[in-house]
């Protein structure tokens, strides 16, 4: 079996793969890469396994003009920038002892235990720069089946790193078959085991639920995270009922999918800081709850919240209350957001200021939405 891609064969990737080979050491693609490739999905980043200890990674991809920058040299991985493109470097590690969280590593294992040390079978596939997959684990058939599972062990592998109970929801989300569901004896052990999810960094855990949202359709993940308690312990008061829906409705408007609108969706407290959102986020979901918490009619919407903001409240609006907005709403956001205000400030002064002049302001405008943007400024004034 091989994998073939522009990334493969493109020279700035090759030229790291022959930096390492020269040297007399393996480079073999992992991960994402593989995997993705193998099921003809986009490839965004490479990571790459090699038997050379992270110190000779720098030296020997520093000796071939290439720039090694250690981002996570603690456990073996320097980020290769080759022609403006990053690869990450992984030296074959095993995990030799781990608190749930983090990993206390030995390098100059081989390929069979870095792969034992990976999370899911999908994911440790390997492949040689010519395309030839290597599957130490059995991964493949796993693959071709699109069933997420554990390597070895379920409980084991959790207990070495909650992180992998949201994971395991997440790669489930993007390439599990809906159809078959989850794998049952992970499913049960991510239950079991949900309180280590209390353990993890909160940035960790907005990294993950960002991700797991960002899937194609991430319904039926969340309704199992929901229906073993999960989403209740890392989201409370979170539901993801609508989720199906308002997926639906995403793809019936052709409206991109979008991380904040969903989360907006699911609700729940505290979600700003339990999911370290950025102050852009934090502001967008924001927006969208108090637009969802008032009855604006859809003109309205687009006029005070704009044409993007507005269409994710319609949305919003449509998956909860389980009726699609219909096409003379999208009609009059569009025409909302278009409007403009006729009356300005100065056209009141003198005679008003301060308090009033807001005031007289705000009732002109009420007016004139009423009217459904119709009332000329001769007419308000
Ligand atoms: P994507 O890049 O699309 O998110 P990926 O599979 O490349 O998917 P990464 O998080 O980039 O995921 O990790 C790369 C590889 O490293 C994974 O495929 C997996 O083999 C391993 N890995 C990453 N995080 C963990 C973890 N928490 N536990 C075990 N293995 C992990
Ligand atoms: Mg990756």
């Amino acid at each position: 079996m091989r994998i073939t891609g522009d990334w493969i064969t493109r020279p700035e990737t090759r030229a790291v793969c022959d930096a390492l080979t020269g040297a007399g050491h393996q480079a073999l693609f992992v991960g994402g890469c593989v995997r993705n490739a193998l099921l003809g999905a986009p490839v965004s980043d490479i990571d790459i396994a090699t038997d050379a200890r992270p110190d000779d990674v720098v030296n020997i991809v520093g000796r071939a003009g290439l720039k090694p920058v250690p981002t996570g040299i603690d456990h073996g991985t320097i980020t290769v920038v080759s022609g403006g493109v990053p690869h990450e470097i992984t030296s074959f590690r095993a995990d030799i002892e781990t608190d749930g969280r983090r990993a206390r590593v030995a390098f100059g294992a081989d390929i069979a235990a870095d792969a034992r040390r990976r999370d899911f079978t999908m994911n440790a596939l390997y492949a040689r720069a010519d395309g030839t997959v290597i599957d130490p684990l059995g991964g493949m058939a796993d693959l071709t089946a699109r069933r997420v599972r554990f390597i070895e062990d379920p409980e084991r592998r959790i207990r070495e790193d909650y992180l992998r109970i949201l994971r395991f929801f997440r790669f489930h989300a993007w390439y599990g078959d809906p159809e078959a569901g989850l794998d049952p004896d992970g499913y049960a052990a991510c239950a079991a085991l949900q309180t280590g999810i209390g353990a993890l960094s909160r940035e960790r855990i907005g990294t993950e639920m960002r991700k797991l949202l960002a899937a194609p359709d991430p319904a039926p993940a969340l309704a199992a995270m929901q229906a073993a308690g999960i989403l209740q312990t890392v989201l409370p008061g979170a539901a993801a009922a609508a989720m199906a829906l308002l997926v639906h409705l995403e793809s019936e408007t052709d409206i991109a999918r979008n991380v904040i609108r969903r989360l907006a969706l699911l609700g729940g407290e505290g979600v700003t800081e339990r999911l370290r959102l950025s102050r852009a986020e934090a502001r967008r979901l924001d927006a969208l709850r108090r637009g969802l918490a008032e009855d604006m009619p859809a003109a309205e919407l687009g006029y005070r919240h704009g044409p993007d903001t507005g269409a994710d409240i319609l949305l919003l609006r449509g998956a909860l209350t389980g009726t699609a907005p219909d096409p003379k709403a999208w009609q009059d956001l569009r025409k909302g957001a278009e409007a403009v205000f006729p009356v300005k400030p100065a056209d009141l002064l003198p005679s008003l200021s301060g308090p009033a002049l807001g005031e007289r302001l705000r009732a002109l405008e009420a007016r004139w939405i009423a009217s459904g943007f119709t009332l000329r400024r001769e007419d308000l004034l």
